[in-house]
This record gives C-alpha cells, sequence and structure tokens, in this order.
C-alpha cells in the first residue's frame, strides 16, 4: 500500500488520465465519428489540459486540498470544460465522488473501500443525470461492472491491487460489449440501430479512466490489452 496521501494519488490518477487521453484523443474522435460528432476526444483533450494545468501549476503545489476538495475541483474543471453530453456526466461522478470522500479519514491511508465508495457514488450520478441503467450504450456501461467487481471485492475483503486487477478486466469487458449494443441515448441514439457493431466513445474514455485508476491506487504494471483499434 502506498504511503501517499489520498489526495496525492487521486492527483496523479488524473495526471496519468490526461496523458492517457493525449495517447488516445485521436481514436476517441474517431469512435465519436462513427456514432456521433467527432468531438469526444477532442472535448477530453482540451478538459484534461486544463485540469493538468490546475493540479501542477503554482497555486496548486501551495494547496492542500482534501480528497473531497481535489474530487470537487475535478469535477467543475471537466464540467465547465469536456462541453457535450459528456462534460455533466464526467462532471457528475467526481461531484458524487467528493461527497463520497467528505465521509471518510483524510489523513488514513487509501484503502479499496475509498475507491469502491468513489466509483460507487459516481455511478449513482451518472445514471441519474444521464438517465441510463445500463445497457444503453454509454460510458455508464464500463462503470457499472467496474462498481459491481469492486463491491464483490470489499465484500470478501480483497487486497487492493487484485481488486483493481479485477475492475479493470471488467471494465474492458464492458467497453468490449458496448459494440454489439444499440445506442439509445445521447447523440448517438439518433443513429439507431447504425449503432451496432462500433464500440461507444464514452465508455472506451471511462475505460481509460479506469485503467489510469488501476494502475495508480492498484499499483499495477500498465495493462499490454489494446483498447480496440
Ligand atoms: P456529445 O454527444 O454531446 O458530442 P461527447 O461526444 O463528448 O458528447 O460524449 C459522448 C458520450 O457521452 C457517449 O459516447 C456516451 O458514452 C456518453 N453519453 C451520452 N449520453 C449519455 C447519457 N444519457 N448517459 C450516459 N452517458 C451518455
Ligand atoms: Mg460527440
Amino acid at each position: 500500500m502506498s504511503d501517499e496521501s489520498k489526495s496525492k494519488q487521486i492527483e496523479k490518477w488524473l495526471l496519468l488520465f490526461a496523458d492517457r487521453v493525449q495517447e488516445h484523443s485521436a481514436y476517441l474522435t474517431e469512435l465519436d465519428a462513427a456514432i456521433g460528432d467527432a468531438d469526444h476526444g477532442e472535448n477530453l483533450l482540451h478538459a484534461t489540459n486544463i485540469l493538468r494545468q490546475k493540479l501542477v501549476g503554482r497555486e496548486s503545489a501551495l494547496a492542500q486540498r482534501t480528497p473531497e476538495e481535489l474530487l470537487r475541483l475535478i469535477g467543475i474543471t471537466l464540467l465547465n470544460h469536456i462541453g457535450g453530453a459528456a462534460g455533466p456526466l464526467y462532471g457528475s461522478l467526481f461531484f458524487h465522488a467528493a461527497n463520497a470522500a467528505k465521509q471518510s479519514n483524510h489523513s488514513a491511508a487509501l484503502q479499496l473501500a475509498d475507491v469502491t465508495a468513489w466509483f460507487s457514488n459516481g455511478l449513482t450520478g451518472i445514471q441519474t443525470r444521464g438517465m441510463v441503467t445500463g445497457g444503453e450504450k454509454t460510458m455508464a456501461d464500463t462503470l457499472l461492472p467496474v462498481v459491481q467487481s469492486l463491491q464483490q471485492s470489499v465484500q470478501t475483503n480483497g487486497d487492493i491491487q487484485s481488486a483493481l486487477a479485477q475492475a479493470r478486466d471488467a471494465a474492458h469487458a464492458g467497453m468490449s460489449q458496448t459494440t454489439a449494443l444499440r445506442a439509445t441515448k445521447g447523440r448517438a441514439s439518433y443513429h439507431g440501430a447504425r449503432t451496432i457493431g462500433h464500440q461507444d466513445p464514452g465508455a472506451t474514455s471511462m475505460y481509460l479512466l479506469i485503467e489510469t485508476a488501476a494502475e495508480v491506487f492498484g499499483a499495477l504494471e500498465r495493462s499490454q490489452r489494446a483498447i480496440n483499434y
């Protein structure tokens, strides 16, 4: 388990996510070109670049933020700068995660229960905001199996590393399964049956968020598995 504070680990997570978005932004946009309006990669790249500046800027170096404050700052930044449908959804994820973080001890070492609470509350945020329950071909299809997997690991007293390895597998499966689905929410729903056979862009960026969480919180090596180019 890492000795770093929860806030420091959250910061590392989002910086790694920003790197991974940069690496895959063209692919995210390509996926969105097939069933949306070809802006998902650009939208996320723009927002995560702003987030990076906020996290590494001089102001941030002086600020000692609690996990709750940090998750809220991330939520506001993503809400304001991603734009489109995904902005409010990613914003909701982090606002709800911040609410979950409020209830835990800030100075204690990071536990699997913390990560589980952030993602399960975050999923509720997305489901409420997006009016999705699963199977609509959205980012929630990646997060739902992650939360189920994490909750099961908490119940069976699993260690954080194997829990996050399993959660990452669940995320990959959830993302891949969106290909066979027909979109019934968001802009993609206008394309109806033509969306079948295309992986959902939001489900793919959500996979990157989980993949990077697994690397930072679970101290896992980067997965060799492709995000399905
Ligand atoms: P826009 O569709 O406005 O251009 P983006 O391209 O940035 O926004 O994001 C599209 C992604 O947002 C989709 O791939 C999907 O995963 C997600 N999304 C859209 N609508 C919803 C919704 N109602 N609930 C959950 N996720 C959604
Ligand atoms: Mg779009």
